[in-house]
């Protein structure tokens, strides 16, 4: 029988607490609007803003390129504020993807020109191109955002209060496939959005706090209180 690690089980509670859980997109240029529209956003208004684009069909570089600027403005407006801000970013990723149409089939590519080929796009900082590289990419890579790099630390993992730490904690009980890596990232930063919170984590309803050393911290030991 194969090995579970203890993020295996970890993660299995957390997918049997939460059920399915939506993924980001898996188009490198979908992903990068979902990226744009993501930032100060919930995810339902980033959804409603992403149905927008593609109803007024401006989900390809060229497509969003022609789309008229109002019909334009009106869809990233519904991801809430920061518009001409989303609008700037996006105007510069449809610039970058037009300009190098063997994007998409370099990021699938080695990771040294992968890395490179994602560094100008504005609004991915490490954790955006990361997703990229795993969702859009298949690179086994685990994304640290805020809330895995919180979620992560609280469970034990990684040292310092650094990303990278916390990276090579969980990847270290990851096997080298790239579903597992999705299915580690949505359901950490999920959890970290959901329940395992910044500042008032809610460890009393927590599937994970008989494993958790901040949880039982939180608690006093006792699961359930
Ligand atoms: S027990 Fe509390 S601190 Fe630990 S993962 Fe759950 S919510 Fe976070």
């Amino acid at each position: 029988m194969a090995n579970v690690s203890r993020l295996d089980t970890l993660l299995n509670a957390l997918q049997k607490f939460y059920g399915a859980l939506p993924a980001p997109p898996r188009d490198p240029f979908t992903l990068f609007v979902w990226e744009v529209l993501s930032v100060h956003s919930t995810p339902r208004k980033r959804d409603a803003a992403l149905v927008a684009l593609k109803r007024i069909r401006a989900l390809t570089p060229d497509a969003m390129w022609r789309a008229a600027q109002a019909k334009l403005e009106a869809s990233v407006a519904l991801a809430g504020p920061y518009t001409e801000q989303r609008l700037r970013a996006l105007r510069t990723g449809v610039d970058l993807f037009r300009r190098s149409p063997e994007l998409p089939a370099l990021i699938k590519g080695p990771l040294p020109a992968a890395r490179r080929a994602l560094k100008p796009f504005p609004q991915l900082g490490d954790a955006g191109a990361h997703r990229m590289l795993l969702f859009a990419a298949d690179h086994p890579i685990l994304p640290v955002d805020a809330r895995v790099n919180r979620v992560g630390l609280r469970l034990g993992y990684g040292e310092r209060k650094t990303a990278r730490t916390v990276q090579t904690g969980l990847a270290r009980e990851l096997p080298p496939a790239v579903d597992a890596f999705r299915r580690a990232f949505q359901y950490l930063s999920h959890h970290g959005a959901a329940t395992c919170t910044e500042s008032d984590p809610h460890c009393h309803i927590c599937p994970l706090v008989s494993e958790c050393p901040e949880g039982k911290k939180r608690t006093g030991g006792r699961p359930g209180d």
